[in-house]
């Protein structure tokens, strides 16, 4: 938080060290609630007026609110401030079949979740997506909407903001920021499901402290989302992070990038079925909900499936560990559920792909509310880091004069 470069010569102009104060004080607020205004400018080193003139602009902006007045065994009574809960985010998981709905707080609490289908045409996707967020927006009157957070398996460019790269949903370069904008009138914040899931542990999580870890998402695809030097990892289209994509073996099965024998192939969600189905020579749809049923009743074609599926997790999450040396792997996905299982195969993995030191730490995250808190980050971090203020302002002036339809 008060990581400022020194090294950076470009002087402040009153407007930025303003903005810095400003995202300092809200995130103070925001991890330490409720806080008096004392304990505001001790803890952030900011003088008392300073912490007094901009707690006065958040209450006037309705970020923060006063909390319970607090006891001291003697003298004043400080008043508490705390965050103010009627700010809401929309948010959005889109995965191939399903889109999971939701409504959450400022602090990550969940008001509503409901689920949509997804089809393979991103226009009427967008459009079911929009009326949905409408109707949130009109049952709850209340509430103060701050942004829609929408996470999907793909890469968007930040240069475009269109989602370039989604094999998996099958969707050609297109506009989902720009639709669903005009047709909400509420600012939306795209990501890639795996990078969300990373700004949630640093929000949420437990990452606090940790400047280097990856996100692995396994679903019908496997995602990664690289957190470096305290920083998410883009590269210069926004496409990095693309492992799941690597040729493990170039004579492998197709994948929906259009190679073959990607890592994903072998350690998706929808690998694990191929497995099973090819074993039981089975014509039944199943979906990985069934096959994890399945593996729970002791079926031994299904152990036998993800027992393979995690291993394939494992040995391509070597190019990770000797690759990058992150502190921490977190994997997020429907198969942690069979970690007490089949964990130690990925942790084996990972054990042998570390050349020196101590091999990173594997942390299983439960999947579906993972990818929700995600989008929540995605949009909490665009008004609580350091420049928040001044990019308040530039969205509001490009919204002006867009069409809202
Ligand atoms: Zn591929």
């Amino acid at each position: 938080m008060k990581r400022i470069d020194f090294t950076n010569t470009q002087v402040a102009s009153s407007q930025t060290a303003r903005d810095i104060n400003r995202g300092v004080v809200l995130n103070l607020i925001r991890r330490r609630q409720p806080i008096s205004r004392a304990d505001l400018a001790r803890v952030s080193g900011l003088q008392r007026s300073t912490v007094s003139l901009i707690t006065e602009q958040l209450i006037r902006e309705r970020w923060v609110v006063h909390g319970p007045i607090g006891r001291l065994p003697r003298g004043r009574r400080p008043t508490f401030l705390r965050l103010n809960d009627r700010r809401a985010i929309l948010v959005a998981d889109l995965r191939p079949q399903q889109t999971r709905v939701g409504l959450a707080d400022v602090n990550g609490n969940f008001l509503s979740q409901e689920t949509m289908p997804t089809t393979n045409d991103p226009r009427a996707t967008a459009q079911g997506l929009a009326a949905r967020i409408r109707r949130l927006m009109e049952v709850h009157p209340h509430l103060l909407f701050e942004g829609v957070g929408i996470s999907l398996p793909g890469r968007i460019s930040e240069k475009t903001q269109h989602v370039i790269f989604a094999p998996n949903l099958g969707w050609p370069d297109f506009d989902l920021k720009g639709a669903i904008e005009r047709a909400t009138g509420v600012r939306v914040e795209l990501e890639n499901a795996a990078n969300a899931c990373a700004l949630a542990e640093v929000w949420f999580g437990h990452t606090e402290k940790i400047r280097d870890f990856v996100v692995v998402t396994v679903s019908e695809g496997i995602g990664t989302g690289v957190f470096l030097n305290g920083q998410l990892v883009r590269g210069r289209t926004g496409m990095a992070g693309e492992f799941g994509h690597v040729p493990l073996d170039p004579s492998g099965p197709s994948c929906a990038c259009g190679g073959k024998g990607c890592w994903e192939v072998y350690g998706s969600n929808r690998a694990a079925l191929r497995y099973y189905q090819e074993s039981s020579a089975t014509q039944q749809e199943l979906s990985f909900q069934d096959l994890l049923a399945l593996a729970q009743s002791g079926d031994a074609l299904a152990l036998k499936a993800l027992e393979k599926m995690f291993q394939a997790i494992g040995r391509g999450m070597r190019m990770i560990v000797t690759g990058l040396a992150p502190e921490e792997i977190v994997v997020v996905g429907e198969l942690t559920r069979q970690w007490r299982r089949f964990g130690s195969l990925i942790e084996k993995e990972v054990g042998m792909g570390f050349l020196a030191g101590r091999p990173p730490r594997v942390r299983p995250v439960e999947g579906e509310m993972a990818r929700l808190r995600g989008t929540v980050a995605l949009v909490l971090q665009k008004h609580f880091g350091p420049s928040a203020g001044a990019r308040e302002k530039e969205h509001e002036s490009s919204l002006q004069g867009k069409a809202i339809a």
